[in-house]
């Protein structure tokens, strides 16, 4: 065995990238390498070791080996880049310097078969040190704007500089314009809890506009808030292995749920049966047992005819719909409208329904309907919904009646006028008879015996297993203008099978690292006075008006989809009734502070946005980590600290265990915590607000009268919160979930939630939501107390929709390519796009995909620059030719930067272009609805989602103008 210690040398260097100095020292043979001449320390100048076992001269050399497995410290971390994962990984620090990341086994098993959780991690997350914490894109000091805003232009600044011109920015436009033209926006609590709080508390403190992000960024499943109450209640990833049948609509799980997607190929091997739905054959597809290519957006229609199969062959489970869902509930067939109490009786509630009793040949009204008061008034659960937990267990069981689920009766109304009445499943099916499998092939491109044999095993799957029958929904089949009806078809078939509620059943939601499982503990840092009083908008209508984002949904294509008039009416209609807030109240929008999102570069109708609104911004800040979108087009830049440098909490829908972030290093360069940015920023506006003599003013909408002579002591609790530490022990004090944690029991391994929302937490079984419903019969927070797919609103109603239907895709921009912005392989959103490792795995710059033929009908080859544009905007990026994607589709993946092709040397690199400068925002008008029980505007629960799918384009090869 010969050893060359200079090879050894450079290989040990590279890795801890470390000069050479700092490595001899660090390896503890500094006294060796400094006793010898500048390039003579190798082994050729040592005798060559026949036995290295055996002593021999320098044999203390072996310790630099060593030396590399020794640390000085190891911190518990993860990453809070939205990725949905929560990975555990431990970090590794030597001299200062994190060296190493590791993935430990540190997730506890759940027992029994079900695979485990651990290791977990992904190819972004390991190489987070070298792209951020380390690397050449990190913003390392605050930056004032010196060029154009998207020039690119800074200069390094101080904190105190860059503190007192926000400052003094936000007290002059609250003092102008009102407090409600100042916007935070920073989104999802559950990828780190503090970060969030620390926005958001200081934005409620000075009464400004906090933006929704669940629902602008196109996670929100909005049918899952109009049918169970909940905006969403995923079972954890783990229960897919007790599946036996899975169908996935639009998730692309070995791409996007890396740590994750083990557990679908192990249910397979466990008996599962895998279908999954999509356009394109993808890597998810390599795993599954049947791949349905259907057209893009067509989900709904393929349901459909499913449902018509379960319905007209009665593979439904009657005694399941009819205690859980509301299909047997009356229906007037004069107005469409529920039959209420108060129709039948004076005085009677609004909110109580009846069904017909076969038994006793009347109706009867049903037991833990809205109206139906609860022995118990709990407060708001976490989902935000209505607390259903103070009801009786077995509220909902039907015990001695038996519902109609056919036919019509007549009642008597108060006035004497006699009534039909049907139940909704009868009304249901004639729907659903007039949706065959040959109706459904001929929209979806699929045969209608895939269609029925589908159907048919789904159910008769779903009854020999006792309802373990899962759908599994992503972003493919959610960022759509009819969003709400892909969801509600999938959650109408997984009703009628009787699935929901079930371990291994069900319809679960994949979209975003969204729920804040112990919202309890955040909400009362983050909304001191109650989240009523924090000034919520919701993103998707606010950018919609600021932008004069046009109406291009000409008359035709609005009678198609049932419009009455334009969505800016509908707007304001909504609006006025109270259904959905605007803020600012009047004028525009003037101080924007961004933080952990690239709120620009993932914008629908990012250039609308930054032609139409972005001037109207007197300051824009961004709170970051690196330079991106946002970062570029900001006036201040400020460095925030890394995930490796400060103390926080994150949770995620992908497992029931709470992760950490600890200070591996201190924040390093001239980072801060973002909650001591926040922390010096109140202290800063008092300051600014004593100079300028403008200490308080009145909040007219809160009825407050806010002072911002104290910001400093009230955005601190008086003292009590000086640190992230502080913040997250506070958090986890105050949640059911995490009673009785201490930070330091999550540093030590993820601890699993104490309680949940729907559902108990049960040793050795993972979570899934709805068993509270389903096993002791409390009722669902809908109107109806059951799983609803009735919906009696008049805007739903005069839409065609109080029923789930197939709505086709909107063809509103004249263009013969469909626009797919899936998410990618190789980002998390944005996040790693200007990774240097990331981007040699896929070219080093932005390429969309087009089939053969449409590249050939256009004169395009591969790796050519080509132009995609239409009315909205246009992108330059390079083509990849992709034997896999439909005609008549471009796909690109979603997250590149504007400026990403500068790398890449693009044509157009002066101008900058984005895979969201075709993207126009939409909005359907169903969403604004509001005053509806369960569906009403809540933050992140009901609102106008984002789409970003219903657009077309035309693409040609680039010509350099
Ligand atoms: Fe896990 Fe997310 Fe980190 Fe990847 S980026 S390792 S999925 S936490």
């Amino acid at each position: 065995m010969r050893v060359l210690q200079k090879d050894y040398e450079r290989r040990h260097i590279i890795m801890s990238n470390l000069s050479r100095r700092d490595f001899l020292k660090a390896a503890g043979v500094a006294s060796l390498a400094l006793a010898l001449p500048e390039g003579v320390l190798s082994l050729e100048a040592l005798a060559a070791v026949e036995d290295p076992m055996k002593p021999y001269p320098y044999k203390g050399w072996e310790d630099l080996y060593r030396g590399i497995w020794k640390w000085d410290k190891v911190a518990a971390a993860t990453h809070s880049s939205n990725c949905t994962g929560a990975c555990r990984w431990r970090v590794y620090v030597k001299d200062g310097v994190i060296l190493r990341e590791e993935q430990p086994r540190e997730f506890p098993s759940l027992g029994g078969d079900i695979p485990d959780f651990a290791p977990r991690g992904c190819q972004k997350g390991a190489c987070y040190n070298t792209t951020y914490t380390y690397g050449p894109e990190r913003v390392k000091y605050p930056l004032i704007r010196v060029g154009e805003r998207g020039e690119g232009k800074f200069r390094q600044a101080t904190w105190d500089e860059a503190l007192e011109l926000i400052a003094g920015k936000i007290v002059d436009n609250i003092k102008e314009n009102g407090s409600d033209t100042v916007g935070l926006f920073t989104p999802v609590p559950a990828i780190s809890n503090v970060r969030f709080c620390s926005f958001h508390r200081f934005g409620h403190l000075i009464g400004a506009t906090a933006y929704t992000f669940y629902d602008w960024y196109g996670d929100l499943p909005p049918g899952s808030t109009a049918t169970y109450g909940v905006m969403t209640d995923p079972c954890e990833t783990a229960d897919w292995f007790n599946s036996r049948y899975i169908i996935i609509q639009g998730a692309r799980l070995t791409d996007t749920r890396i740590p994750d997607a083990h557990f679908y190929t192990e249910a397979r091997y466990n008996g599962a049966k895998i279908v999954i739905f999509s356009p394109d054959y993808n890597p998810t597809v390599t795993h599954a047992d049947q791949w349905v290519p259907l057209k893009p957006g067509t989900d709904a229609a393929f349901n459909m005819g499913m449902a018509n199969v379960i319905v007209g062959r009665k593979l439904y489970d009657a005694p399941y719909i009819k205690e859980q869902t509301d299909l047997p509930f009356l229906v007037r067939v004069d107005d469409k409208k529920f039959l209420r109490e108060s129709d039948l009786v004076k005085d009677g509630s609004k909110e109580r329904f009846y069904s017909w009793d076969i038994k006793s040949n009347k109706p009867v009204l049903m037991r833990g309907t809205w109206g139906d008061k609860p022995p118990k008034e709990l407060p708001t659960p976490p989902f935000a919904g209505r607390n259903t937990m103070g009801y009786e267990p077995g509220t909902i069981a039907l015990n001695d009646i038996d519902p109609a689920l056919e036919g019509q009766f007549e009642v008597t109304l108060q006035d004497g006028k006699k009534v039909k009445v049907e139940p909704v499943f009868e009304s249901l099916k004639r729907t659903l008879a007039d949706f065959t499998p040959a109706k459904a092939s001929k929209i979806t491109g699929i045969k209608a015996s895939v269609i029925e044999g589908l159907a048919t095993e789904y159910a008769e799957t779903a009854r020999k297993t006792g309802g373990k029958v899962l759908i599994i929904n992503g972003v493919g089949a959610n960022h759509w203008f009819h969003v709400l009806e892909n969801n509600r078809t999938q959650m109408l078939l997984a009703g009628l099978v009787g699935s929901v509620g079930k371990n291994g059943g069900g319809w679960t939601h994949y979209v975003g690292q969204w729920k804040p499982v112990n919202i309890a503990g955040i909400a009362q840092v983050a909304f001191p006075m109650g989240p009523a009083k924090q000034r919520f908008v919701n993103t998707t209508m606010w950018l919609y008006k600021h932008s004069n984002m046009k109406d291009l949904i000409d008359t035709e294509e609005q009678k198609r989809h049932g419009y009455k008039k334009g969505i800016k009416e509908y707007m304001e209609e909504s609006i006025s009734k109270g259904w959905m807030p605007m803020s600012p109240a009047k004028g525009d929008p003037k101080v924007l502070i961004v933080g952990l999102a690239n709120f620009l570069g993932q914008a629908k109708g990012q250039d609308t946005i930054l032609r139409n609104m972005w001037h109207k911004l007197d300051l824009v800040v961004d709170i970051n980590i690196r330079i991106d979108t946002t970062a570029f087009y900001s006036d201040v830049v400020l460095p925030a600290a890394g995930h490796y440098e400060k103390h926080d909490i994150v949770s995620t829908e992908e497992h029931t265990f709470f992760q950490c972030l600890t200070p591996a290093v201190e924040p390093l360069y001239g980072s801060k915590t973002e909650w001591e940015i926040f922390r010096l920023l109140s202290e800063k506006v008092q300051s600014v607000a004593e100079k300028k003599g403008f200490t308080s003013f009145n909040d007219a909408k809160f009825g407050l009268q806010r002072d911002l002579s104290t910001l400093y002591s009230q955005f601190t609790n008086d003292g009590k919160f000086v640190n992230q530490k502080d913040v997250a022990q506070f958090i986890l004090d105050n949640a059911p979930m995490t009673k009785g944690y201490k930070f330091e029991d999550i540093e030590a391994k993820p601890q699993r939630t104490k309680v949940n929302w729907t559902s108990p937490m049960e040793d050795g079984v993972p979570y899934t939501g709805y068993k509270f419903m389903v096993n002791q019969k409390k009722p669902y927070p809908t109107l109806t107390g059951r799983q609803q797919f009735y919906i009696d609103h008049e805007w739903f109603i005069d839409f065609g929709e109080e029923l789930p239907i197939f709505k086709p895709v909107l063809q509103a921009d004249k263009y013969p390519l469909k626009w797919d912005t899936p998410h990618n392989r190789w980002f998390i959103h944005s996040t790693w796009s200007d990774s240097t490792q990331m981007l040699r795995l896929m070219r080093g710059g932005s390429y969309f995909l087009l089939s053969p033929e449409d590249a050939e009908a256009r004169g395009i080859k591969d790796n050519d620059w080509a132009e995609v544009f239409n009315d909205h905007g246009r992108l330059v990026s390079r083509v990849k030719i992709y034997p896999s994607a439909p005609n008549g589709s471009a796909i690109i993946y979603f997250g590149y930067e504007r400026f990403i092709n500068a790398k890449q040397g693009s044509p157009d690199i002066k101008k900058g272009s984005s895979f969201n400068s075709p993207v126009p925002i939409r909005i359907n008008p169903l969403h604004m609805v509001g005053g509806y029980y369960h569906i009403q505007f809540k933050p992140n629960y009901w609102g106008p989602t984002g789409v970003n799918r219903d657009v077309r384009v035309e693409v040609k090869k680039f010509m350099g103008k």
